[in-house]
C-alpha cells in the first residue's frame, strides 16, 4: 500500500484507539488488564444503586472494547511490519473498500467467507 494511505489509516486507528480508551476509563476499567479499576469502578455504581448483574454487563461491554483495542494494536503492528493490507491467509490484497469499512481486517473477503 502507499505510504500516504497507510498514514491515513494509522491516524484513523490511533483516533479510534483514543476513543476506546476513553470509553474504558469512563467504565472504570483498566485498559491494560481489563479489570475493574478498584474504587473508581465501584464508585460508578455506588450512587446509582446498580447491582452485581449490571456490573457484569459493564465488564462484558468492556471486554468487547478491549477486543477492539487489541485488533487496533494488531493492525498498527502490521503497519509497522509492512504487512498491513495483505490477507493473513492467502497473502492477496484485502482491498481498499474492505479496509475502509473495517481497517482492522486481517482477511480478504473470500478467506473471511471461508473462515465463517
Ligand atoms: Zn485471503
Amino acid at each position: 500500500m502507499e505510504q500516504a494511505a497507510l498514514d491515513q489509516i494509522r491516524r484513523r486507528l490511533d483516533g479510534d484507539r483514543v476513543h476506546l480508551m476513553t470509553q474504558l476509563a469512563d467504565m472504570g476499567v483498566d485498559p491494560d488488564t481489563g479489570n475493574p479499576n478498584g474504587d473508581q469502578f465501584d464508585q460508578g455504581f455506588a450512587d446509582s444503586g446498580q447491582n452485581t448483574a449490571e456490573k457484569a454487563l459493564v465488564l462484558s461491554m468492556a471486554e468487547g472494547v478491549l477486543e477492539s483495542v487489541r485488533e487496533i494494536d494488531a493492525a498498527l503492528a502490521r503497519i509497522d511490519e509492512g504487512t498491513y493490507g495483505s490477507c493473513e491467509s492467502c497473502g492477496q490484497p484485502i482491498g481498499d473498500e474492505r479496509l475502509d469499512a473495517r481497517p482492522v481486517a486481517r482477511l480478504c473477503v473470500s478467506c473471511k467467507r471461508r473462515a465463517g
